[in-house]
């Protein structure tokens, strides 16, 4: 049993209680104009490059077995479609400037890798969080790696955007303590429209999920333009009433992913900011006012 994974991310602090390891999971059946990590959209491999480290002495270029890679003007052009993934660009180049976004990983190197962290885990009250992209396009790996952390005795999250069948999220619930739900717009037209899909599936299966699941931190990105607004607060709160909701988190938008999409060579929606600090302290108080514990942040 494989999956790709995109990172395995140490002493991560946002991802739950504790200092915790959060393995991100390659593919998501979203597409988030505003998502962080756009090298988690898709299933497969992919290669980053990075112009501003090039230097075009075509060292790549020779070490290509495929003929993959060419230079146009003041850059390089991959063609995916030969692309074998091997890595032969990225080993060569002397300046870093070519990676391969996206390894197979087996349960046993996986749980692994995780391990070496235990003592932080034990010592800070964390452990390991499943993300992505979303885990639950890889179900039989994802519940297979959380039984084996029960079994090791490590407190498990799983961050999801909730797009997905609810039996798989039913199967893994037993072996999760902590749900990251994300709720990204009430909005089901604008849904649509800046994720790719409609939010019928998610809200239907957050509903669900809360009856089956005392502990589950609901997330909210926020992004000045798009859901930055007080009527998607009033609607989530609307939503989430009577559910078994302990915690929101709200995250308010940030470009740190501009320098990613120009390696993938994506277009990056550039017109999205950051929701002002008033208005998020407002939010917050809204939240807290109906007697939710926030964070504004992860
Ligand atoms: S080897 Fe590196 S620096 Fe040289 S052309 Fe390729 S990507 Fe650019
Ligand atoms: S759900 Fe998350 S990983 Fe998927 S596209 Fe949206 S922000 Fe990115």
């Amino acid at each position: 049993m494989k999956a790709y994974i995109f990172n395995i991310q140490k002493f991560s602090v946002h991802d739950g209680p504790g200092i915790r390891t959060t393995v991100f999971f390659k593919g998501c059946p979203l597409k988030c104009i505003w998502c962080h990590n756009p090298e988690s959209q898709s299933k497969g491999k992919e290669i980053l490059y990075d112009k501003s480290k090039c230097s075009l002495c075509g060292t790549c270029i020779r070490a290509c077995r495929n003929q993959a890679i060419e230079i146009k003007g003041k850059t390089l052009m991959t063609n995916m479609d030969k692309c074998s993934f091997k890595g032969d660009c990225v080993f060569a180049c002397i300046n870093s400037a070519r990676q391969i976004a996206g390894k197979e990983y087996t349960l046993d190197e996986v749980m692994k890798e995780v391990l070496k962290d235990r003592v932080f885990y034990k010592n800070s009250g964390g452990g390991v969080t499943l993300s992505g992209g979303e885990p639950l396009i890889h179900a039989e790996f994802v519940e297979a790696f959380l039984k084996e952390l029960k079994k090791e005795n490590i407190h498990t999250a799983v961050d999801t955007c909730g797009y997905g069948d609810f039996k798989v999220i039913e199967r893994i619930a037993e072996y999760t303590d902590l749900f990251l739900y994300d709720l990204k717009i009430t909005d089901d037209e604008k849904h649509i429209l800046y994720t790719g899909v409609s939010n019928k599936i998610i809200i239907d299966n957050l509903f669900k999920l809360s009856k089956i699941h005392d502990n589950i931190n609901l997330r909210l990105p926020l992004i000045e333009g798009i859901n930055a607004d007080e009527n998607h607060i009033l609607e989530v709160l609307r939503l989430i009433k009577g559910m078994n909701i302990n915690k929101v988190n709200l995250l308010p938008y940030h470009d740190i992913a501009r320098h990613k999409y120009e390696k993938l060579g994506r277009p990056f929606a550039g017109n999205m900011e950051k929701p002002a600090d008033e208005k998020l302290i407002r939010y917050k108080e809204m939240f807290e006012k109906e007697g939710y514990m926030v964070k504004i942040g992860g």
